[in-house]
């Protein structure tokens, strides 16, 4: 497995989509070996986890949510 190939699967660990366990297995076996690509694995978990605690939920106000409702029905 290549670096790039690693990268995407890393990327794909952060979003929390699964891997296979051998697909797993094989990012770890890398990230261990390559100081470039953990380096690039952690960057992107700490920026993912700093946008999911940093970034507040917006709720939408409850009158707007109406508006929008009625705007659909209106269609
Ligand atoms: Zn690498």
């Amino acid at each position: 497995m290549n670096c790039t190939e690693v990268q995407d699967l890393a990327a794909a660990l952060i979003d929390h989509e699964s891997l296979g366990p051998r697909e797993l297995a094989a990012v770890e076996a890398h990230l261990l070996t390559c100081p470039h690509c953990r380096y690039e694995y952690e960057m992107d978990r700490l920026t993912s986890r700093i946008v999911r605690t940093r970034v507040p939920i917006v709720q939408t106000p409850n009158d707007t949510y109406q508006s929008i409702l009625s705007a659909i029905e209106e269609d």
